[in-house]
């Protein structure tokens, strides 16, 4: 019976956490991103597109969770951003010129 009660407790501090405005999915003030290939188009766009130069992997979980939230966010990015053939060239530490 405690086990029960505790899962519905747990349940409800969960539920408390979502929001639904205007037919949108908000977790705690984050929009919820469905499981489509828009997760794939947020992910590139925070890793490479517009201003931002191929951060790594923390600096675009970083950026997407700020506004975004999907359940599996890091595992799916961390895989992602391990595609990207750019970020290993400009990691490279600099050798200074002579
Ligand atoms: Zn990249």
């Amino acid at each position: 019976m405690a086990d029960a009660l505790s899962r519905r407790v747990n349940l409800l501090n969960l539920v408390k956490d979502f929001l639904l405005v205007n037919g949108c999915l908000f977790f705690r003030r984050r929009l919820c991103v469905p499981h489509t290939s828009l997760r794939d188009f947020l992910t590139w766009e925070c890793h490479a597109g517009g201003l931002l130069s191929h951060f790594g992997r923390n600096k675009t979980i970083a950026a997407i969770e700020y506004q975004f939230y999907w359940p599996t966010l890091k595992r799916d990015v961390g895989n992602i951003i391990a595609q990207c053939q750019v970020l290993p060239i400009i990691s490279r530490p600099t050798v200074p010129l002579a």
